[in-house]
């Protein structure tokens, strides 16, 4: 599943491909992927058709493009794009044989040396897209990070947590939020009302980075741990986004899930049985070790990440 940095990297792609462009055609090829769009695919279509994109917009994993129906009018509606497990947005040639999983097609006004269709692949259809009205963000702030900063925000997409990249991220209200909460911490990571954009990978990488055990009891965090936390996430999220660089400046918008450049430099997620990173450094030997969490799997190092009292499993 595409995690934050994986659409960061897509929606730069968008902003510089894409943003400023007013669309000409619209053609759904699987009803399917536009299914949360109420007013159906035909009205979709409808829609969309003649809009300008005015700006491409990350909250957590949620991606939108504010539209204009004319240059110069402020938006008041926006193309949600949801990823799912597998979506990708791709800028291609017109040219360009369909991929396989091609569900969407939006056809580009001209724009020299830049491709004129914006495709929308899925091949497993948990993903999609909908047009949605725009409202204002509660704090005043830009709705997320984007090329104009506008504070306004998708409905459907209002009551997702500002991410820990975000400018607007408040990092003391966050603390107050976890010490009122009885629960482990790595499922109030995973909470996306408390906080977005922080998926299993991730929220892994950053406990071993911060030196936390998964199920440390939330209200027994001290404000320099929920900070520690805070900064490994965002460190580690930054590292992807520094690794997954080289794509932007290729034609070729691109998720797919897999964070295959990312794989290499992981510390803890999928290293069941591999020595602790840090522990080897240290002289120690210590395995890092695979524990069921919420139907899934958790990693840590039993190490220096050690079992609190008290904890929330
Ligand atoms: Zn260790």
């Amino acid at each position: 599943m595409p995690e934050l940095p994986e659409v960061e990297v897509v929606r730069r792609g968008v902003e510089r491909w894409v943003v400023g462009r007013r669309i000409e055609s619209v053609q759904v090829l699987d009803a399917r992927s536009v299914r949360r769009h109420e007013a159906g695919p035909v009205s979709f279509g409808h829609e969309l058709d003649g809009a300008v994109v005015a700006d491409a917009v990350r909250r957590g994993k949620f991606l939108w493009l504010p539209l204009t129906a004319a240059h110069g009018a402020p938006p008041q509606e926006a193309l949600l794009v949801h990823l799912g497990m597998s979506g990708q947005l791709l800028v291609k040639d017109a040219g360009l044989p369909d991929e396989k999983h091609l569900k969407v097609r939006l056809g580009l006004s001209e724009r020299p040396g830049t491709p004129a269709e914006l495709r929308f692949v899925d091949q497993r259809i948990f993903g999609g897209m909908l047009l949605d009205r725009l409202v204002p963000t509660g704090d005043g702030a830009p709705g997320g990070r984007s090329a104009t900063g506008a504070p306004l925000v998708p409905a459907r997409a209002a009551h997702i947590g500002r991410d820990p990249l975000d400018p607007a991220f408040d990092a003391e209200r966050f603390h107050d939020r976890l010490r009122r909460r009885r629960t482990g911490l790595k499922r109030a990571l995973l909470d996306q009302s408390l906080v977005s954009g922080i998926g299993n990978i991730y929220a892994d990488e950053a406990l071993w980075q911060a030196r936390l055990h998964w199920a440390r009891p939330t209200d027994t965090l001290r404000r320099p741990e929920t900070m520690r936390v805070l900064g490994a996430v965002r460190e580690v999220m930054d590292r992807a986004l520094a690794a997954g660089g080289t794509s932007f400046d290729s034609l070729y918008v691109n998720v797919n899930g897999e964070s295959g450049y990312f794989a290499r430099s992981l510390n803890a997620y999928g290293r069941a049985s591999l020595p602790c990173p840090r522990c080897a450094d240290e002289g120690r030997s210590a395995l890092i070790v695979r524990e069921q969490f919420m139907n899934r799997s958790s990693y840590r190092c039993p190490v220096c990440q050690r079992t609190p009292r008290n904890a929330r499993f």
